[in-house]
């Protein structure tokens, strides 16, 4: 059978080492893994090698793939990692084990569910660190809240407090924001007269400390998906060394359309592209240029798009069409070739939701 482009191939055992060593580092600090499967969509294959490879939870932001999961077969708790919306409480009840919560008005909407469905919800209240993204600002708020939960809902189960941060407010967990989540977790069982089974410390970025070895004894879960699915953010950004981890997981595949010599500037008034904007061109003169047929309908962002043929670079992109210099390129580009690319986090979202793409597993 011919292969159909743009093709994205996930190497599924390279995915699994990957989950499986995230599983072994954490697990020498007594660090359990939530796999967050919801970089690739949920993508059955790839939640069964975070299952495969040791993770203690599944965890998504989105519903559907949780429920793939589980009936794909995949027996561990499921973790609903964005807040519950109020209208999709009974759903997060059916489908999810563990939700992260942070309004009282949600986790009392679980309860009554979870009385109507004869189960225990669990719940892990988010403290707000200084991301600004989800949980509570007020640490007095969300103990009252905590204990709240603890001495009145009949069918929540407090398991413990947790806190994102690096995703809208770019803080970095230094040891100092981890031992801060550590007193106020502390401060509540205190308060509660026990001690709380789980004190997540965030996503991804946490793994520096991990990798760094001063992560805080008490922080005991993490919820991780780029750091496995890619594990490039803390390579590129930080410059960690993650070569015990695989890089190539994904990786696409677009078919080249056209092959021509063009002026690099456009030719006529410029106006607006296809999105609105009106970007700036360098002129370079005539240049060999490579069309592909696949565009930001696919993938998002080119920018995003790292060529692996070196020589070549990445100019643009409508909607459908994929720009590339090739002048510069090793290899004599010709139409029906080709060109492979490592991407990024957001790309693999774009793609695995998107229907053109023909996602392959290898
Ligand atoms: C997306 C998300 C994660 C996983 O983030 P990565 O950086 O991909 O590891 C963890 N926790 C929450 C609450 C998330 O929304």
């Amino acid at each position: 059978m011919k292969e159909r482009y743009p093709r994205l191939e996930i190497n599924l055992a390279h995915l699994k080492h990957n989950v499986a060593k995230v599983v072994e580092k954490c697990g020498s600090y007594g660090i359990q893994v939530a796999g967050v499967i919801k970089g690739a969509t949920g993508l059955v294959e790839v939640a069964k090698q975070f299952d495969q490879g040791g993770a203690s939870f599944i965890a998504s932001s989105r519903l559907e793939q949780i429920e793939d999961a589980k009936n794909a077969g995949i027996k561990k708790p499921m973790m609903l990692i964005r807040v519950p919306m109020l209208s999709e409480v009974s759903d997060v009840v059916r489908l999810a084990d563990v939700s992260l919560n942070s309004e009282l008005e949600v986790v009392k909407a679980l309860n009554a569910e979870a009385l109507k469905q004869g189960k225990i919800h669990k719940v892990i209240v988010m403290a707000d660190m200084g991301d600004l993204r989800e949980g509570y600002w007020d640490k007095d708020e969300m103990a009252d809240v905590c204990e709240y939960i603890e001495k009145e809902l009949s069918n929540i189960q407090l398991m413990g407090i947790g806190t994102n941060v690096g995703c809208y407010g770019s803080i970095s967990p230094t040891v100092e924001t981890l031992d801060d989540l550590v007193e106020i977790a502390e401060h509540i069982e205190e308060r509660l007269g026990r001690k709380l089974e789980y004190i997540s410390g965030g996503a991804t970025s946490s793994l520096m400390r991990v990798w760094d070895g001063n992560i805080p004894e008490r922080i005991n879960l993490l919820r991780i998906g780029e750091g496995i699915l890619l594990a490039r953010d803390l390579d590129v950004f930080y410059g960690y060394d993650m070569s015990e981890l695989y890089q190539d997981v994904f990786r696409l595949k677009a078919e080249v359309i056209e092959v021509k010599d063009k002026p690099s500037h456009p030719v006529g008034t410029i106006a607006v592209d296809a999105f609105g904007h009106t970007p700036t061109y360098v002129d370079r003169g005539m240049r060999r240029r490579a069309l592909l047929a696949m565009g930001k309908v696919d993938y998002g962002d080119p920018s995003e798009l790292l060529p692996l043929e070196k020589g070549i670079e990445v100019l643009g992109a409508s909607s459908d069409h994929t720009i590339i210099d090739v002048e510069n390129a090793e290899k004599d580009w010709k139409v029906g070739d080709i060109m492979e690319f490592d991407i990024c986090y957001a790309t693999i979202v774009y793609l695995t939701n998107c229907r053109n793409v023909n996602i392959a597993y290898v």
